[in-house]
């Protein structure tokens, strides 16, 4: 049996089916890491899931290397490939907000800056990327580490199901109730396990997230205007360790730090003599 055609794979799905020369194919086939320049030979420019179904039984049964593109922010360059196929999930990248059950399900191909955009409507977020044209794919089947992870977990951990199109062509719901092996292995296993065509996150109130993120408070000017003179600083621009005090003489004494509330309170600032003395 002679391996399917280019032609067959454009009868077989709806999406537009890119090769070199078309317009488009440029931007499909490269990714946010330069490094990678590979020309697949075909991209499909993914619309719907059965676009998705029909480019990975096509990529089976013609022996080609496949490749997953979400945002393409991979930096080993996984979401294209030399001669194989490429599925673009970029215009699969819808976000339906149910604020009842503050859950958001998001298309495979969305970004940080789709799914952001689409909760915040609603006072709603979830742990993202930092960047917000990371796709939710890659970010999320890798785990997931965002501003929001100290108070809300990593993305796997508000990660409730997902839609899968697997190697086989079969769509699968992946769960804890569902599939649950399949959903295990989703939550950190990469893209290594079929296609997700929809992610469904659970968010919270991205009014308390904001109120509970970390505060981390610098010392004062005042503070650090004090240790200015290079020989009282043991490191960097900082002022003395926090457990050590300024002599005065390019050396230190244990104290308590000088913008600790204690030292404050009791007025227990050292005094600088002579050359420690630096004018502002
Ligand atoms: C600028 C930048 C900022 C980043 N910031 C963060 C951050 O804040 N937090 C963090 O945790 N990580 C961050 N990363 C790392 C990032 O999460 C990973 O590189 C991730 O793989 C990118 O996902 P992507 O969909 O954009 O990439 P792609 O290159 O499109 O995909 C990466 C991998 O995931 C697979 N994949 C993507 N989508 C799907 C899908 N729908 N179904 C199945 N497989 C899929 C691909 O096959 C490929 O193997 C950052 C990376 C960059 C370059």
């Amino acid at each position: 049996m002679s391996k399917p055609s280019m032609d067959d794979l454009r009868e077989q799905v709806r999406a537009p089916v890119l090769t070199a020369g078309d317009a488009g194919y440029d931007e499909s086939r490269t990714v946010h890491n330069g490094m990678f320049d590979k020309h697949p030979q075909a991209v499909i420019r993914a619309q719907q899931v059965a676009d998705v179904i029909g480019g990975v039984n096509f990529a089976r049964d013609a022996g080609l290397e496949l490749a997953i593109k979400g945002g393409g922010h991979s930096a080993p360059g996984f979401g294209t490939t030399d001669g194989g196929l490429v599925i673009d999930l970029a215009e699969m990248r819808d976000v339906h907000v149910d604020p009842a059950s503050q859950t958001a399900r998001a298309g495979g191909g969305a970004t940080w800056g789709d799914l952001n955009y689409a909760t915040h409507a609603y006072g709603l977020a979830t742990t993202g990327g930092i960047v917000s044209t990371t796709g939710i794919g890659g970010l999320t089947l890798g785990g997931g580490i965002g501003y929001l992870a100290r108070s809300h977990g990593l993305s796997i951990d508000n990660l409730l199901s997902a839609e899968v199109v697997t190697a086989d062509g079969r769509v699968l719901t992946a769960s804890e109730d569902e599939n649950a092996d399949l959903f295990w292995a989703l939550r950190g296993g990469g893209g290594n396990f079929g296609v997700v065509t929809n992610f469904e996150y659970h968010c919270g109130s991205s009014a308390s997230s904001s109120r509970r993120r970390p505060r981390i408070t610098a010392p004062s000017r005042r503070s650090r205007s004090r240790h200015r003179c290079r020989s009282c600083r043991p490191r960097g621009w900082a002022t003395p360790s926090a457990s050590r005090s300024c002599t005065g003489q390019g050396r230190s004494t244990p104290a308590s730090a000088p913008w600790s509330r204690s030292a404050r309170s009791r007025r227990s600032w050292p005094r600088w003599p002579g050359r420690c003395r630096t004018p502002r």
